[in-house]
C-alpha cells in the first residue's frame, strides 16, 4: 500500500507525468474483459454490507480482471456536508459530529479486520481522522467553508471506505489494495462539481491501472468521487459523482462494461420509492437515460453518460443485493422491441 501519509498525497503533482504505455489517450482497449464494478454508498453503509460487496467483487473477479471503484458509506457524505456548515456557523457541535463520524469507520474497521491487528491500516486510519480533525477546526476558526475546503473535507469519505472495502477483499481471500484516485484523476477546478480533464487523465489511469489486466495484479479499489486539479488539490465531481468515476476509468482501460452496483434492479419505468409498482427496464439507450434523468431520475448522475457513450462502452445498472439479477444495460442501439414505455 501506499506509504505516503494522505495529507501528502494533496500536493502530488498529477499531471506533469509523460504519458504512460499506450501512448495518445486513446480508448484502445488494454485487453478485453476488463470491467469496472461501482458501488454505491447503500451497497457500502455498513459491515455486513460491506461483506456482501466483498462477496459479490470475490463471484465477478473469477470472471475477468476488475477494477473496483467505491463511494463513501451511506450517509457519510450528507455527514461532512453538515459537519463542515455547523463549523462555519462556529458551533462547537462540529465536535461531537467528527466524533461520531469518526466512530463509525471505527466500528466498521473493527468488524471488518474481525481480531487481526492490521496495524498499516490503522495507522493511515489514524492520519485520515486527523486530517479530519484539522479541516474541520480550521473551518471552525475562519467561520467559512470554501467549496476548495469543503472537497477537501469531503474526500475523506471515499478515501476512508476505499480502505475498509479493500479490508474486506482482503478478508474474502482476495489480493487487494486502496487506490487514491487523485494521483491520476485530474479535473478542472470547479470546486464541488469538478469535471474530469481526459487529455491529463487518460494516460495515468492506463499507467496505473492498466496492469490490473495480469494475472496476480491486486484488485485496486479506486476512491469515487474525488480529483485532483492541475495544481494537486484535491476536487470533487458533484454528488453522486462515484459513476462519473467509474465512466473515466473505464474509457481510459477500454473495459468491456461499467457496471454500477446499486439498491435496485437496475433502471426502473419510474422511481421506486415513489411509484411502488415501477419495474426494471432491460435495456435502454444512452439518449434514453439522460432523458429519463432529466425527469429526475436520479439512478445514474448524467456526467457519467458521456464517457461511456464516446467509448462504446455499456454502462450496467445492478442490484448488489440480488446479484442474480441481470439488471438493466445501457448502450448505443436498443431493439425497439425491448422497450417498455418510460
Ligand atoms: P448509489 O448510492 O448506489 O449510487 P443512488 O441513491 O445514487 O444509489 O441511486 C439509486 C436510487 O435511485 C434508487 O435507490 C432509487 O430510489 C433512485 N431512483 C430514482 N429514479 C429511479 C429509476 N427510474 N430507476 C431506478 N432507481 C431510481
Ligand atoms: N459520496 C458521494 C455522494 O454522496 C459520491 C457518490 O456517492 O457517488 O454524493
Ligand atoms: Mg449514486
Amino acid at each position: 500500500m501506499d506509504p505516503l501519509p494522505p495529507s501528502s498525497r494533496l500536493d502530488r503533482p498529477g499531471p506533469a507525468r509523460a504519458p504512460g504505455p499506450g501512448g495518445a489517450p486513446g480508448t484502445t482497449p488494454l485487453r478485453s474483459g476488463l470491467r469496472i464494478l461501482k458501488f454505491g454508498g447503500t451497497s457500502v453503509a455498513t459491515p455486513d454490507r460491506i461483506r456482501a460487496v466483498a462477496g459479490v467483487v470475490a463471484s465477478q473477479a473469477a470472471r475477468g480482471p476488475v477494477v473496483v471503484v467505491v463511494s463513501a458509506l451511506g450517509g457519510v457524505t450528507n455527514d461532512l456536508v453538515a459537519a463542515a456548515s455547523v463549523a462555519a456557523s462556529g458551533r462547537e457541535e462540529w465536535q461531537e459530529r467528527l466524533e461520531r463520524l469518526v466512530h463509525r469507520h471505527r466500528e466498521t474497521f473493527d468488524e471488518l479486520r474481525g481480531g487481526e491487528a492490521e496495524e498499516t491500516l490503522d495507522a493511515e486510519l489514524r492520519l485520515l481522522d486527523v486530517d479530519l480533525r484539522d479541516l474541520l477546526h480550521g473551518i471552525f476558526l475562519v467561520r467559512e467553508a470554501s467549496p476548495r475546503t469543503k472537497d477537501a473535507l469531503l474526500a475523506h469519505g471515499e478515501l476512508l471506505s476505499a480502505r475498509l472495502v479493500a479490508l474486506a477483499l482482503r478478508r474474502e481471500g482476495l489480493a487487494a489494495e486502496a487506490v487514491d484516485a487523485r494521483e491520476f484523476l485530474v479535473t478542472d477546478d470547479t470546486f464541488g462539481n469538478a469535471r474530469v480533464l481526459p487529455g491529463p487523465t487518460q494516460p495515468q489511469v492506463r499507467a496505473r491501472l492498466g496492469r490490473t489486466v495480469e494475472p496476480g495484479e491486486p484488485i485496486p479499489v479506486v476512491t469515487g468521487f474525488v480529483g485532483a486539479t492541475l495544481q494537486g488539490e484535491t476536487s470533487t465531481l458533484g454528488r453522486g459523482g462515484s459513476d462519473y468515476t467509474a465512466a473515466v476509468l473505464g474509457a481510459a482501460l477500454g473495459a468491456e462494461a461499467i457496471e454500477l452496483w446499486t439498491d435496485v434492479d437496475g433502471v426502473m419505468t419510474a422511481d421506486p420509492r415513489v411509484v411502488p409498482n415501477a419495474f426494471p427496464l432491460t435495456e435502454l439507450s444512452y439518449a434514453e437515460l439522460m432523458e429519463l434523468s432529466h425527469f429526475g431520475a436520479k439512478v445514474v448522475y448524467p456526467p457519467t453518460v458521456q464517457p461511456a457513450r464516446d467509448a462504446g462502452i455499456p454502462l450496467v445498472i445492478r442490484n448488489t443485493f440480488r446479484p442474480d439479477l441481470p439488471g438493466t444495460v445501457i448502450r448505443h442501439h436498443v431493439a425497439p422491441a425491448s422497450g417498455a414505455v418510460v
